[in-house]
């Protein structure tokens, strides 16, 4: 008989128990997984199945707890595995219902990092959840990199961190996507977990310092500073201090440890010596995917929608733009500002909002922002991934009541061939202290062209006798003969923006092409673009990125329609201080210069909620008809004129039987206040 009998550990069978569940418990979530995927396959191809049902969820989890119950297992317990699993059904099912983006061979993705970090992570976890193809992931030194690969084309996507639980807002990453006309297509939010990591074998009394990146340094205050003696050690990234330990001469990485990702850890063959480590259990990062294209996501799918705008600054400009959201029953998720780097304390705000872009809900509120933002930029609608994490099992947020559908162009009116009730909510555009819009007549007059330093200052002042508010003067003339005055260009910019500054009149000059739009920026307070260039989307689509009011002319041959989808193209790139220009147009009439197309002023009211003005002038050619011209448009409920008038008519070198003497403009300004008064209109 054996002495000393090896005895059977009595923990040994209740063991094998367990693996023995687990194994099951893992075939188990494969087989119902395998179904949830079936579900989602059908739903992909019957659009009218929603995505979540949630009464049915509600009843799962109800028969869940009780089973559980039954079974002697804790209710909280039972009902966090179950949201696990839910949540990741849904994640599988929306992968398969949404599939979108281009349709390259092998999708790149570039991120900030190396492999092992939680950029990397979150990259690969949300890649393998939009695409079955191939793909490819890779890190780039700095955010700034994976934005210039994009634009430049090098990959398809780039997944970047705006914020973080703790941390709050990354501004580099907010930077770069005000900076860059790229749009956000989807989000990934994903839970940053700390562990040590250090080389095999190395226990928790050999190590002498600790090394991070900062802000994850930070994270494990209390975990770091219950060791003693431990010096901390700020680190480029993650990853990069693990891969930093297999890195220098041995007696170093012997004593030194690294906090990182549990799958840096693996990536690099290193040991976990403690995990769960940051001071908060939730310690969250949310990323972006950024794309040069934007992308619909399947309308089933809980979506956000971000957005950046302006307003102007006045007291209760930001208010009023928030309560559009409120208004449309539209729920607010985030809202950040950033400054305006050429605008000294002012600043653009971030918002995102819950909905998809063409919801009507949405795309109603937005009509309405349009009208209170001086510039707004739709940066994408994606599926939300923010939302469910705690509240996946509850209602769906009430739906926003029932608005109007979303209109060929933005820049009509919601109904368009219904008439514009009083109320409906016109925007305006504001211009110092002048506001084109909300009731106000602005008068703005001056001469065709700046020709000399003393003209502009004469016209000034003549301009400012008159009680006209801003002075309008081309300095690039788009004329009609190339042996006619082209104009003084910079230095006529100059004297146009010396004599409004000397009389305290805004000024108004026409911008001719791309090159000359920073110069003209810089001297004058409103862009015009003439009729000549309504067409010039290449131009329209610039003036579109800038924060300064535009004026445009309507075509000499433009449709109404035609000049509402030309100011489509500034509204669309995000500027919406846009105020449009009846000038007359080419009709077989020769009598005028052009026929001064009156119904357009009620018509474009009707149709948009845009300011528009009324340019008598070049309509009529002729000063003796510039003035019952002028009277008709404000008598058609015109916002405002531009008249051309010169201090000495007879020296004009531009357009001289059409500009007013000073006295017309008196006399103009004097049989307009009536008509504008019985308008109820504030001059
Ligand atoms: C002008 O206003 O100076 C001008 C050239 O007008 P339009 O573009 O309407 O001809
Ligand atoms: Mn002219």
């Amino acid at each position: 008989m054996d002495p000393n009998p090896v005895l059977p550990d009595p923990l040994d069978p209740i063991r094998k128990e367990i693996d023995d569940a687990d194994r099951q418990l893992i075939q188990i979530l494969a087989r119902r997984f395998d179904a949830v995927k079936r579900v989602g396959s059908v739903k992909r191809v019957d659009e009218d199945t929603p995505l979540l049902d949630t009464e049915r969820e509600r009843r799962i989890q109800a028969r869940w707890i009780q089973d559980a119950e039954a079974l002697g297992l804790a209710a909280p317990f039972a009902r966090r595995v179950l949201k696990e699993i839910l949540n990741h059904s849904h994640r599988v099912q929306e992968a398969l219902i949404d599939q979108r983006g281009p349709a390259a061979a092998r999708i790149h993705c570039g991120y900030q990092g190396q492999p092992g970090s939680y950029s990397a992570l979150a990259a690969a976890h949300l890649l393998a959840h939009r695409t079955t193809g191939e793909t490819a992931i890779n890190g780039y030194p700095a955010f700034q990199d994976v934005g210039k690969a994009l634009i430049n084309g090098e990959i398809e996507y780039g997944l970047l961190p705006v914020e973080n639980s703790i941390g709050g807002s990354i501004a580099d990453v907010n930077r770069l996507i005000c900076d860059h006309n790229l749009h956000i297509v989807d989000e990934e939010v994903w839970q940053v977990e700390h562990v040590l990591a250090v080389l095999p074998g190395m226990q928790m009394a050999d190590v002498r310092t600790i090394r991070s990146h900062p802000a994850a340094l930070t994270q494990c205050e209390t975990f770091l500073s219950s060791l003693e003696g431990v010096a901390r050690e700020p680190w480029s990234d993650t990853a990069t201090a693990a891969a930093s330990l297999l890195e220098g001469p041995a007696h170093q990485r012997r004593d030194t440890g690294a906090i990182c990702s549990e799958e840096a850890a693996r990536l690099f063959g290193l040991d976990v010596l403690a995990r769960s480590l940051a001071d908060r259990e939730c310690n969250e990062t949310r990323f972006v995917l950024l794309a040069r294209e934007p992308e619909t996501p399947d309308s089933r799918l809980p979506c956000k929608t971000s957005l950046l705008f302006r307003v102007n600054h006045h007291e209760g400009a930001l208010v009023h733009a928030l309560s559009v959201f409120a208004e449309a029953r539209v729920n607010l998720t985030r809202i950040e500002s950033r400054p305006l780097p050429d605008m000294p304390w002012e600043y653009q705000f971030f918002v995102d909002v819950e909905g998809q872009m063409d919801s009507p809900a949405l795309a109603g509120a937005l009509i309405k922002l349009r009208a209170v933002c001086t510039n707004l930029r739709t940066l994408g609608s994606y599926p939300s991934r923010t939302r469910r994490r705690d509240s996946h099992l509850d209602l769906p947020p009430v739906p926003a009541e029932a608005a109007a559908p979303a209109p060929e162009v933005s820049c009509v009116m919601e109904v368009p061939s219904a008439p514009a009730p009083a109320d409906r909510s016109r925007s305006s555009v504001r211009i110092g202290n002048i506001t084109l819009g909300e009731g106000n007549f602005v008068l703005i007059a001056g001469p065709c062209a700046v020709e000399s330093r003393q003209q502009i200052l004469d016209g000034a002042r003549m301009v400012r006798a008159s009680g006209a508010v801003m002075l309008r003067g081309g300095a690039f003339k788009p004329r009609t003969s190339p042996h006619a005055f082209q104009g003084l260009g910079l230095e006529g910019l100059k004297y146009l923006q010396e004599a409004g500054r000397q009389y305290e009149l805004p000024t108004v000059t026409e911008v001719l092409t791309i090159e000359d739009i920073p110069a003209v920026m810089a001297h004058a307070d409103v862009l015009q673009v003439g009729a000549r260039n309504m067409h010039n989307f290449a131009l329209l689509k610039e003036l579109g990125r800038l924060n300064k009011p535009v004026i445009l002319k309507r075509g000499m041959s433009a449709t109404v329609k035609e000049l509402l989808l030309a100011a489509e193209y500034l509204l669309s790139g995000g500027n919406l201080q846009v105020i449009l220009c009846e000038r007359g147009i080419r009709t077989f009439e020769t009598s005028t210069r052009a026929t001064l197309d009156i119904s357009s002023v009620p018509v474009l009211k009707r149709l948009t909620h845009l300011p528009i003005i009324v340019d008598p002038s070049h309509a009529a050619g002729d000063r003796e008809l510039v003035i019952p011209l002028a009277l008709a448009a404000a008598a058609a409920g015109a916002d405002g004129l531009i008249v051309e008038a010169h201090p000495r008519p007879e020296e004009a070198l531009c357009d001289k039987a059409q500009a007013l003497y000073p006295d017309d403009l008196t006399q103009m300004v004097a049989a307009l206040r009536p008509i504008v008064a019985a308008q109820g209109r504030v001059w």
